[in-house]
């Protein structure tokens, strides 16, 4: 059975996940299925609330990050993290979207970003360090306790 996507090797970043279909924006390109809850924050951990932390099983995990992603973060009825197209995505293309949508820090990725997009930000950082038009541009793409704390920390600095 297609599932619509698979693992490749990419010559840049090593593995990733690549379509072997095209989907259509708003489409759901990745079913997440939590694996794992952990106590704390890991290498290879997905961010799932302000303090709560999973391993995500499959392929999911295996997706690489782009400042300029075709695909964004949508929770599914379990609490785990879908993938669901930004934008359409053709047949072939690297799956990718931006860690920011779900780490609100990123503890873990210090070396510079590979992604090689036009409008790559060099590093890879969480959502707080952010900058406001790309929050917009992800508007409805991002884990929702992202949301929830920019409201907190901003009242907090108020
Ligand atoms: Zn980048």
């Amino acid at each position: 059975m297609d599932d619509g996507f698979e693992l490749r090797v990419s010559d840049r970043k090593g593995e990733g996940i690549f379509a072997t279909r095209s989907f259509k924006a708003g489409e759901t390109v990745m079913v997440g299925v939590i694996e794992k809850r952990l106590k704390k924050n890991h290498s290879h951990a997905s961010q799932i609330g302000e303090n709560e932390y999973v391993f995500h099983a499959g392929s999911i995990s295996k997706v690489n990050h782009s400042c300029n992603p075709n695909c964004g973060i949508r929770i599914n009825e379990t609490g785990a993290h879908d993938f669901a197209a930004i934008r359409e995505i053709i047949a072939d293309e690297e799956i990718t979207f931006d860690y920011a949508m779900r780490n609100y820090g990123v503890d873990y990725f210090p070396k510079e970003c590979m992604c090689g997009s036009e409008i790559c930000r060099g590093k890879v950082t969480g959502w707080k360090d952010l900058p406001e038009a790309r929050k917009t541009i992800y508007e409805g793409f991002v884990a929702p306790y992202l949301l929830e704390m920019d409201i907190k920390y901003c009242a907090e600095q108020a």
